[in-house]
């Protein structure tokens, strides 16, 4: 049994076997051999060459002989490697020599020949090193059981345990059969834990090396609240892990008993409670959980995972869909938000340096104005059907607000010359994600209708801790006295401007943070469905006396621990079943 410590994302306990998927970057752990095994390792590298070839083999002379002739090229190239049988002897050599596994040994020889040519100055060798990575891949894949990587067939309940996911990835997981999600790589709110969160998939990520701990069918226990995983428990932990499961699900069903009776404070304060969503059809759970409208809608997702463009009758028709679900309550639709670690599958975009800091969101949106203006038509044909409103993404400045504005007025022209309808009024906010647009609220706030605090982004980017990367994760904290300073500065300046400011990052999903939010000013929280009716029920709690006690005091605290430490104690006291 060996228990790893990671960070708990998503909620909830699950036990069941572990079944390790391939990622891009997948590490093989050098694990030694008797000298006696060799012979037998040195085989198993031979029959998964063959396998590979049988499988291009057949996958070639699929291909359609006038269409695909690139295609082709490429599996000729890959069967060229594989049939090279200097290549085979390097790696039987290495076995031999080192003592190592098949697994470790293919790996190594192809990623020191795939750097070599990635090294070379001709393009045409150098782009041969992304050929190599595939057949790599291709050979662990036959060595290390196609089972892993199987994921879309499931047909038994499995924790899926992987260096790193994307959240396309995640997406596509087949609910019934994914009971929980285990990752080195990661933080709280890297995209693939949010994802895992609006799923309702227990999730513990930044585990280090947990896929060099995790063998071939071990039984793992997700602890998704105190960001535990444990690989071959004995069957005391189980039978103790099972009762934590049975409580969790009791605690569960007790507060979706509360999801019709409204959010408000003990001394009745109404706050609104909206849902964050990724696809549209999410928007029936938030109802389901209670929650009174789209607080935001990841519109992005609706370009991953498939190598075009959606059109824009694509778009238009989720918009639809999600507004069809709450008529006449707010639908707060964002633009794509594309870039960082959203990028569509077909990787269009040419890798940046620092993509955090590059061409993301609204700064993509404002380069690539056809694809902008797609989705503003849509998002505006849809707008005459609800309480639909329009936001911007990483806004850092008033001249993209201008711009941003500009440009949607010239699709409103362009479609009041085609007497299509839409709303002129449309309310129009814009996330504060960076601590530009947090120390400019002030005037920002003149030019828009809303705000939306995006406190994943906020925290990032003032704490300059990358928030999907699991060797910084411990300085990543919203409950940084520079972060909450920053939000109090975003609240007051708004209400100074009258106008209305919600949180939408997943601070708003942490039942620490609910009593300092009330407390800052924030009456609008939207967050991922599961967590609703937890965070309703803190909100019934508490009363708006005890909130701005909690406020006065952090504010005053100076440091990250202090206020963790602080909050964590004040929340337990409230909701001692949900720790
Ligand atoms: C945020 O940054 O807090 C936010 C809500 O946007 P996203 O998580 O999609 O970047
Ligand atoms: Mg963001």
């Amino acid at each position: 049994m060996e228990i790893k410590k990671g960070v708990a994302v998503s909620p909830g306990i699950s036990i069941a076997r572990s079944l390790t998927i391939d990622s891009e970057d997948y590490r093989i752990p050098r694990r030694p051999i008797e000298p006696s095994q060799r012979q037998a390792e040195v085989g198993r590298v031979k029959n998964a060459f063959r396998d590979a070839i049988d499988e291009l083999t057949k996958l070639e002379a699929a291909q359609d002989r006038t269409q695909e002739g690139r295609i082709r090229d490429i599996f000729a190239v890959h069967l060229h490697f594989l049939r090279d049988r200097g290549l085979h002897k390097k790696i039987g050599d290495l076995i031999r020599s080192e003592k190592v596994q098949a697994e470790y040994a293919v790996s190594a020889v192809l990623r020191e020949i795939a750097s070599h040519f990635s090294k070379a100055k001709d393009v045409y060798i150098s782009e041969r090193a992304a050929d190599i990575r595939d057949i790599e891949r291709r050979l662990l894949k036959q060595l290390l059981g196609k089972k892993r990587e199987d994921v879309g067939r499931l047909t038994e309940e499995v924790v899926i345990v992987a260096r790193e996911l994307s959240p396309t990835q995640t997406a596509g997981f087949d609910r019934r059969f994914v009971k929980g999600l285990a990752t080195d790589a990661g933080g709280r709110t890297s995209h693939t834990a949010i994802v895992a969160r609006s799923l309702g998939i227990p999730a513990v990520v930044a585990l280090e090396d947990l896929t060099e701990v995790v063998g071939a069918e071990s039984t793992v226990i997700v602890d998704g609240n105190r960001g535990i995983v444990i690989v071959n428990p004995d069957e005391q932990t189980i039978r103790q892990y099972e009762q934590y499961s049975r409580e969790f699900a009791e605690l569960k069903s007790r507060l979706d008993a509360i999801r019709g009776e409204p959010a408000v404070t003990r001394d009745g304060v109404r706050i609104t409670l909206l849902g964050n969503i990724e696809f549209p059809d999410e928007a029936e759970l938030v109802l389901d959980k209670g929650g009174e409208g789209i607080g935001l809608y990841r519109t992005e997702f609706l370009y991953l995972n498939r190598e075009t463009e959606p059109t824009e009758e694509e778009h238009y028709h989720a918009y639809a869909q999600t507004i069809a679900v709450f008529r006449n309550r707010p639908v707060i639709i964002r633009t794509m938000d594309l870039g960082a670690d959203k990028y569509t599958q077909s990787r269009r975009f040419a890798p940046e340096p620092n993509p955090f800091l590059g061409l993301r969101s609204i700064r993509f949106c404002l380069q690539n104005l056809t694809m902008f203006k797609t989705q503003l038509r849509a998002i505006l044909r849809a707008s005459v059907q609800g309480d639909v409103r329009i936001m911007f993404p990483l806004i850092t400045n008033l001249q993209e607000i201008k711009q941003t504005r500009f440009i949607l007025h010239d699709v409103m022209e362009d479609l009041h010359e085609e007497s299509i309808r839409y709303n002129k009024n449309i309310p129009i906010g814009i996330m504060i994600e960076t601590p530009s647009a947090a120390l400019t609220a002030a005037s920002l706030a003149r030019d828009v209708d809303f705000f939306s605090i995006g406190t994943n982004d906020l925290t990032q980017y003032t704490l300059a801790v990358d928030r999907g990367n699991e060797l910084v994760s411990t300085l990543y904290s919203s409950a940084d006295p520079a972060v909450l300073r920053l939000i109090r500065m975003v609240c007051q300046d708004a209400n100074k401007a009258q106008i209305e400011t919600s949180i939408c990052g997943e601070m708003a999903s942490d039942p620490e943070f609910i009593m300092l939010l009330l407390g800052m000013g924030i009456r609008t929280i939207s967050l991922a469905h599961p967590m609703l009716p937890e965070i309703k029920q803190i909100i019934r709690t508490v009363t708006m006396e005890e909130c701005n006690g909690v406020a006065r005091k952090v504010l005053k605290m100076n440091s990250e621990r202090q206020i963790s430490s602080f909050l964590r104690n004040a929340a337990r006291k409230i909701l001692p079943e949900a720790f």
